[in-house]
Order: C-alpha cells, then structure tokens, then sequence
C-alpha cells in the first residue's frame, strides 16, 4: 500500500507515518530526513540545498524529484510507500504520477493533515527544545508556513478531487488521528 502523508511542517506526519511504518511493514520516504542526510554527508546535493533549507525554502523540484526517482524504482520499497513531506508542489505531484506509472505503482490514499498556523508554531517550538534542529526559529517556522500553504494550494487540488483524499483535523490527538487513519485504512 503506498501513503501520502500531507500537511504543512510540524502537522504530525513523520509522528503517523512512523506508525503506518511500523504496522504495514512499509517505509517512511521523508524528503525532509534525505535532504538533512545530504547535507551531514556533505555531498554536491548537500552544499547546493543547505543555504534554502536553513532559510526554510523549498529546495528545487529537480533536486527533490531526483532523490524520489531512486525511492520509487527500489523493488523492496514497490508498493510499501509512505510519503511524508513529498510532493509539495505541483511539479513534484505530476512527476510523482509518472514514476509511479513507470513501475506500476499507484497511491492508495492521501491524508491531509489539516492544522493552523498558532498550531503549528507552537508544536515546532516543542519540537526545537528536543530535537535542536537549526531550521526551526520561530522566523523560519512562519517562513516555512506561509510557503507551504502558498506553494501546495494545487498540490491539494490535484489530490483533493480523488475519492482516495482524506482530510484529517491534524489538531487532535496524536492517537485520535492514527485511529482515524486506521479506520480508513481497514486495519
Ligand atoms: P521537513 O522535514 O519535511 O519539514 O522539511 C524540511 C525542509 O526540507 C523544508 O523546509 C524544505 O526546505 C526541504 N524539503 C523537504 N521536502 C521537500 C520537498 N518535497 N520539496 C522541496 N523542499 C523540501
């Protein structure tokens, strides 16, 4: 079954998407965490994303979907896909299809994890004091924000009008949502 997990940072969809991991036996393809591993290895990719990523810009779709193209045509990964934090813009969506298409593939069900700004400003704080990532000041966390609800308005379009989309209130418990998710998953 392959998962897309969408919402904008800090909704709780690495939280979800660590469970749907754990209980489907699937993998968590966060763009998030392979970006950051790029930049730790200090790789080509790495030194060309590090100055948008502290700056809470989106990194180039070409950049992204180059990372994904490897994801996607992995056997072991085929069909035990769960996105989180991919696409988050149209270009990325579309050439999600493509490569999903390519390998036979296709996305079972996309959830949108709904929340607020005030929400999430004060989640990613949390956050920051366990986790001390360097591009999570309060002035990147709106930055970060205001791009991704700019940026994925079409993403959400182009997913919303599918029977396989899912809107979700990401400001309930963290339990909750996963019950919720389970249910619609019939597990
Ligand atoms: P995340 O861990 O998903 O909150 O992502 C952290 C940062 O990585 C974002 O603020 C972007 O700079 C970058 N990033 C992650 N995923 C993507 C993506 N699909 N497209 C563009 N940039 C991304």
């Amino acid at each position: 079954m392959n998962v897309i997990l969408f919402g904008p940072p800090g909704a709780g969809k690495g939280t979800q998407a660590k469970f749907l991991v754990n209980q489907l036996n699937n993998f968590q393809i966060s763009t998030g965490d392979m970006l950051r591993d790029e930049i730790q290895k200090n790789s080509e990719i790495g030194k060309k994303i590090v100055e948008d990523m502290s700056e809470g810009r989106f990194v180039s779709d070409e950049i992204v979907n180059s990372l994904i193209e490897n994801v996607v045509f992995d056997s072991k990964k085929k069909n035990k896909l769960i996105f989180d934090g991919y696409p988050r813009s149209l270009t990325q969506a579309k050439n999600l299809e493509k490569l999903l298409d390519k390998t036979n593939q296709k996305i079972d069900f996309v959830f949108f994890l709904n929340v607020n700004k005030e929400t999430i400003i004060k989640r990613i704080e949390q956050r920051k004091s366990i986790e001390n990532r360097s591009d999570d000041d309060l002035n990147t966390i709106v930055k970060r924000y205001d791009k991704y609800m700019e940026t994925t308005k079409p993403v959400l379009d182009f997913y919303s009008k599918n029977s396989n989309f899912y809107e979700l209130d990401g400001s309930s418990k963290i339990e909750e949502i996963t019950a919720k998710i389970n249910s619609f998953l019939n597990v």
